[in-house]
């Protein structure tokens, strides 16, 4: 624990209030330290301040929560509360987080850095409507009945789809509160129980979630929330030897550690949104009024930390110069600055580690011999802005083509021969995403099936809905969150045959 003062960040007085107490897990619907009495601090990247300090927790935490969560799964008034009832609650969870939006909404903005704006409108929102979404399928979870060919023996013979049990969750910074409603709401409409770990940089919203889940009314050990870092908490979740199954959202590295965890402890079920390099592109007969705010929208919304954010462009090459001093002109056109002022389009990127990463891509970029068309600068001296950024000049072999950046750079590419496009799209080890923008639909559609992604869009990007399965081909990760496929990866299917 440090000493230091806290910075007084917060403008709603319950939200100061909430950031002056240490915040601790919940565990068992009651909130407690870590056992080991650590704590981390919680930072602004406005500004660099520590504004809350929450339980650094370990392995015996992560211990105590499954522990909750094994005893809630088996326990009649979760395990045998009717479908309707669940429904119920998590409809009235959904009413709580709208009626504390201001309030998840700062916390957001404080913590992670994006616009005030975006977090009341896209993230405490949307969050909402994942619990409306997944409330409505507690009632409409349905088995089969079957029909045997057996010679010998008739069988009457049904499929069950039952909760697959106790289940880790493990969220990035990204979107804390949104990816934690994502993999909640869907684990609590099939009946499984929860221990769900906020990233270290992005603990707050989780938190006051929790808050909203006792109020709920939701039994006790149902939902467990415990804060700390990857190496400790993660790791005790993903090689738990009593969870059932584990969700992570996040880099493709650290999935690739907690998949060989899962595989090597207990070969818990593993569900992985990972990372992406998402490839746009851009057809010279595209209406270039929305194309280009759209694009740089696609590059630039949450400082580029989005793993499906539009990284690379493909441009058709008699469109290339024009959409690149379009994209330039929109990217120099987008206020950055604190989440908190009115006018900021773009917040900082989450913490120096992440502002370190972003700049040395960059500069690797230029090492290269890439070409900056816009952009590439640090933004002020406190907090981690950096500079919607641009490049040119860039081969598909070069590090910023390949990897991963998570802030807001993009490469633009002339293509001369678009025979090609959908190899220069697929060359790559990611394939979360991708987007095509023309006026030509068959052109479009036939590309959209070429491309190998879990989501295409056509003239437009990230458009996400709980109804379109979301996930990645390749190493972008494993089964798909959102839709019916969200129930699938929650349930266990079961045959039962009676001899007749
Ligand atoms: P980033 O590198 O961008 O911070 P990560 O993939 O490391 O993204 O983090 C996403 C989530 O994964 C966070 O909640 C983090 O604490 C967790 N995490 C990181 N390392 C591990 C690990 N070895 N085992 C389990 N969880 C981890
Ligand atoms: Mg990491």
């Amino acid at each position: 624990m440090t000493d230091a003062a806290l910075e007084q960040a917060a403008t709603n007085p319950k939200v100061g209030a909430f950031l002056a107490q240490n915040r601790k897990n919940l565990i068992n619907n009651e909130w407690v330290d870590a056992r080991n009495g650590g704590t981390f601090d919680v930072v602004n990247p406005a500004t660099g301040g520590v504004i809350a300090r929450c339980a650094a927790s370990d392995k015996s935490d992560i211990d105590e929560a499954v522990k909750a969560a094994r005893r809630a799964f088996e326990n009649p008034d979760w395990a045998a509360m009717p479908p309707s009832k669940r429904a119920r609650l998590i409809w009235k969870l959904a009413d709580l987080i709208e009626a504390n939006l201001e309030e998840l909404a700062e916390l957001e903005t404080l913590d992670n850095g994006k616009p005030f704006s975006l977090s009341k409108m896209v993230d405490v929102m949307s969050s909402a409507e994942a619990f409306r979404y997944y409330a409505g399928y507690c009632t409409k979870i349905e088995g089969k009945t079957v029909t045997p060919s057996n010679p010998f023996q008739q069988f009457h013979a049904y499929v069950r789809r039952e909760p697959i049990g106790v289940c880790g969750q493990i969220v990035p910074w990204n979107f804390p509160l949104l990816m934690a409603s994502w993999k909640l709401a869907p684990a609590l409409a099939t009946g499984c129980t929860v221990v769900l770990k906020p990233a270290e940089q992005t603990p707050l919203t989780a938190i006051k979630l929790g808050e909203l889940i006792v109020e709920a009314g939701f039994p006790a050990g149902v939902v467990n929330i415990v804060t700390g870092f990857g190496h400790t908490a993660g790791a005790a979740i993903s090689s738990h030897p009593d969870i059932d199954k584990v969700a992570f959202t996040g880099s493709t590295e650290v999935g690739r550690i907690i998949a060989a965890s899962a595989a090597q402890s207990n070969l818990k079920k593993v569900t992985l949104e990972l990372g992406g390099k998402s490839p746009t592109i851009v057809f010279a007969d595209a209406d270039m009024k929305r194309t280009v705010p759209g694009l740089a929208n696609a590059a630039f919304f949450n400082s580029g930390q989005v793993c499906i954010a539009a990284t690379r462009l493909y441009v058709e090459k008699s469109a290339f110069d024009s959409v690149v001093e379009g994209l330039s002109a929109a990217a120099q056109a987008f206020k950055v600055g604190p989440g908190m002022a009115a006018d900021t389009r773009m917040g900082p990127l989450v913490s120096q580690e992440q502002h370190d990463k972003v700049s040395a891509m960059i500069q690797a970029g230029l090492d290269e011999g890439a070409e900056i068309a816009s952009g590439g600068k640090r933004v002020g001296n406190s907090g981690y802005f950096i500079e919607p950024t641009i490049l040119v000049n860039t081969t598909q072999d070069m590090r910023v083509n390949r990897e991963e950046i998570f802030g807001p750079v993009i490469t633009v590419q002339p293509v001369a021969d678009l025979d090609e496009v959908a190899r220069l799209a697929n060359d790559t080890r990611y394939g979360l995403a991708a987007s095509i923008w023309t006026r030509d639909i068959s052109r479009a559609h036939r590309l959209a099936a070429q491309i190998r992604a879990g989501s295409v869009w056509i003239n437009c990007h990230g458009a996400s809905d709980m109804s379109l399965p979301f996930g990645g081909y390749k190493e972008s990760g494993w089964g798909r969150e959102m839709g019916f496929d969200g129930i699938e990866a929650y349930t266990e299917v079961k045959s039962v045959a009676v001899a007749l």
